[in-house]
């Protein structure tokens, strides 16, 4: 694939003004490729197989300039407001098509590197991740650093042109098929704290770096160690100012903890509505579930609102982690509670592929990634109520 197909690809769509006037276009194009769509629709199959299939749904979604809406003209978009990006994936999960896979890292990593690379580096990368084309992983969490994240230790040494890196960093998801990596690494004393970390957009095949897989409990490898072996950066690839790491850091966590609760939440109502269809579970708990879950979508869409229209939202994103986390936990233990030999046997009486079992297995880790609850806890208890440490 050259430049131009990713970066300069003319398309037919005009950028709407309003969310709704995106929905009813999305909508209208959706049944029109409802044909070429139809093999996206099922679910299940082996990662690089799922990987491979939803890169070519968000390539589709890319050539049609929807999921370029949004997204700023020079990094590949088509401009319009962010808030634009939101009806994406709630249209799809209502039509009963699967976000793309990397959705959720466009969100999360998307707005932090264009917001803090040389802009010349956000042209070249950002249409590539939109695109499909590129994958990229988040490499903040080490061995011993993870909810205390200014203790990293990768060391960032600055050299000739550049950095030199050496150490570790642990459970980076689906590191080995990314093309490129957003690091965390200590470039001050190493007393520094968050005052004297960088972050780095790093390419993934460079030389010294080795992803060794590491199995989660639902079965996927998807988590990865990294070992990093005086692994050179080159000095464009610094994002925001040296030691200025921490900006970046509390941008990725906004998206990680706001923007990506609202794309949770679309799919876990659309697993709400499988629940019921079940027909084993109580419609009280039923009821409680949609209760959670709604307010989670009240919450993630203030913080979606603010995002899209440049307000801060500080630490208010802990609050949607935390009703993400709850609601998907009380979702999938109701799953359990009704569905057992779907969730415990992994069934396939009812042609799940063992979905149930994977999504409650996978639920555990809400209140865990993207900081853990107890976290999310104690910045809501200081910095919202303005508790004593
Ligand atoms: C599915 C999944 C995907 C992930 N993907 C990535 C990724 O792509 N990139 C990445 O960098 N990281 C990733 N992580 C790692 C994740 O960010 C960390 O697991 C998380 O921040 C917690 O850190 P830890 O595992 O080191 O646990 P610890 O920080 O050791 O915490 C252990 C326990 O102690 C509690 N605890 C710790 N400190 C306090 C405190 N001050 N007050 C109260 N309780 C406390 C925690 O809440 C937790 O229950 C992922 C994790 C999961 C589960």
């Amino acid at each position: 694939m050259t430049d131009t197909d990713v970066t300069g690809a003319a398309v037919d769509l005009e950028v709407p003004e309003t969310v709704e006037q995106a929905r009813v276009g999305f909508r209208a194009w959706m049944t029109e490729h409802g044909a070429e769509l139809e093999q996206f629709r099922r679910t299940g199959g082996e990662v690089a197989e799922i990987f491979e299939r939803l890169r070519l749904l968000q390539r589709m979604l890319f050539d049609a300039g929807w999921i370029r809406l949004g997204w700023p003209t020079e990094m590949g978009g088509l401009g319009g407001a962010p808030i634009l990006r939101s009806i994406i994936s709630e249209e799809l999960a209502a039509a009963g098509y699967p976000p793309p896979f990397s959705f959720a890292t466009q969100e999360v990593l998307g707005p932090a590197v264009a917001e803090f690379a040389r802009p010349e580096l956000a042209a070249h990368v950002l249409p590539r991740l939109l695109s499909g084309q590129e994958t990229w992983c988040q490499g903040f969490s080490e061995p011993g650093a993870g909810s205390d994240l200014a203790s990293l230790r990768l060391k960032a040494v600055a050299v000739e042109g550049g950095w030199r890196v050496s150490g570790e960093k642990i459970w980076t998801s689906w590191a080995q098929l990314a093309d490129r990596c957003v690091l965390l690494a200590r470039t001050g004393a190493v007393d520094s704290g968050h005052r004297g970390i960088s972050a780095f957009l790093l390419d993934m095949d460079t030389p010294g770096i080795t992803v060794s897989l590491l199995r989660s409990m639902n079965g996927d490898d998807e988590f990865c160690s990294l070992f990093f072996d005086n692994v050179f950066i080159p000095e464009d690839r610094l994002l925001g100012e040296p030691d200025g790491g921490w900006a970046v850091t509390m941008h990725v966590l906004a998206g990680e903890r706001g923007a990506a609760a609202w794309q949770r939440q679309i799919w876990l109502r659309s697993r709400l509505d499988d629940l019921a269809a079940t027909g084993g579970v109580d419609d009280e708990v039923l009821g409680e579930s949609y209760e959670l879950l709604m307010a989670l979508r009240v919450l993630s869409r203030r913080t979606v609102r603010a995002l899209s229209a440049g307000d801060p939202v500080g630490s208010t994103t802990s609050l949607d982690k935390l009703a993400m986390s709850t609601a998907e936990k009380f979702l999938f233990d109701a799953a359990l509670s009704g569905a057992a030999d779907e969730v415990v046997l992994g069934s396939t009486e009812t042609g799940s592929d063992g979905a149930w079992r994977n999504d409650y297995l996978y639920s555990r880790a809400s209140s865990i990634y993207g900081g853990a609850a107890e976290i999310q806890r104690n910045i809501i208890a200081e910095r919202l109520l303005g508790l004593p440490r």
